[in-house]
């Protein structure tokens, strides 16, 4: 594939869901690969304390001293602890468990919230995409990421209570769009996990279309053993199996994506 036209540089991605186990990190790690397979310049930021995105890549967040939390509290430069990964094109900011205090540390800071962007903007342009995966809360973290960002995906799993929590997330969005960030876009709502042969799967389908219509992703992932297992190998499902309907699914997204960023390419 070659690219015939570029766009914006450095686009910073969200993906964001305070629900746990919508597949924010299965997204992060295989929507990232998948730009970089398409050789974009793609920076992973691991921005949630479980490191799932670390761990998930083959790192050991037991073993990282330096995470996005140090660049946000304590000057540390990205640049001096961005670890570039096995895979071409693909680097990662990697996280730690002390992130769970950073909550509470960050609170007299001024320009809290705007941390996350501070720190980020001399990488910027080193990038084509920088992929933020953020915790499973709304918290300052968070919402510094969101401050970062210049658009969200938001993962919905195909699974009961798919539309829970949303709302207060699409508020939050709103607050932050209206105070923080007002170049804030939505990117897209991505349905995950789902599965041909659940009718529920289906009726999520048709209900959040129907509810969010042209914010939803054309591209659908489905529900794939190789997306599961692939962290247990330390690599993106692309590098486990090129041909999984995983790894497929999360490219078709990246394709997706930069064509509704007025990249054109042509294989
Ligand atoms: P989050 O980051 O939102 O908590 P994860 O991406 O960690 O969610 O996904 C939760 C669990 O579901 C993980 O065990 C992950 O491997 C699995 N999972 C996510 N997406 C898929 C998928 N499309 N097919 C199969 N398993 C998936
Ligand atoms: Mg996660």
């Amino acid at each position: 594939m070659f690219v015939i036209q570029m766009y914006k540089m450095g686009k910073v991605i969200a993906i964001a869901n305070q629900k746990g186990g919508v597949g924010k990190t299965t997204t992060t790690i295989n929507l990232a690969a998948s730009l970089a397979a398409l050789e974009f310049k793609t920076l992973i930021v691991d921005a949630d304390p479980q490191a799932n995105s670390t761990s998930g890549l083959g790192y050991n967040p037991k073993e990282i001293e330096n995470s996005i939390y140090e660049c946000m509290v304590d000057g540390v430069k990205p640049r001096d602890i961005v670890i570039e990964t096995d895979l071409p094109f693909l680097h990662l900011i990697p996280s730690h468990i002390d992130l769970v205090g950073a909550e509470i540390e960050m609170i007299n800071l001024r320009n809290r919230e705007g941390k996350m962007k501070e720190s980020l903007e001399d990488l910027i342009k080193d990038y084509d995409f920088i992929i933020i995966d953020c915790s499973p809360s709304l918290g300052l973290i968070t919402i510094n990421s969101l401050t970062a960002a210049d658009s969200v995906i938001i993962p919905v799993q195909c699974e009961y209570f798919a539309l829970e929590g949303l709302g207060k997330l699409l508020n939050t969005i709103k607050i932050i769009q209206s105070r923080l960030n007002t170049g804030l876009a939505i990117e897209g709502i991505l349905l995950t996990m789902y599965d041909l042969r659940v009718r529920l799967s289906n009726q999520v389908v048709s209900e959040v279309t129907s509810h969010f219509q042209n914010m939803v992703f054309n591209t659908i992932i489905p529900r794939n053993i190789r997306l599961s297992e692939s962290p247990s190998f330390g690599v993106p499902a692309i590098a486990h199996d090129s041909e999984s309907k995983g790894a497929i699914s999360y490219l078709n997204l990246a394709r997706e994506i930069l064509a509704k960023n007025g990249y054109v390419t042509q294989d």
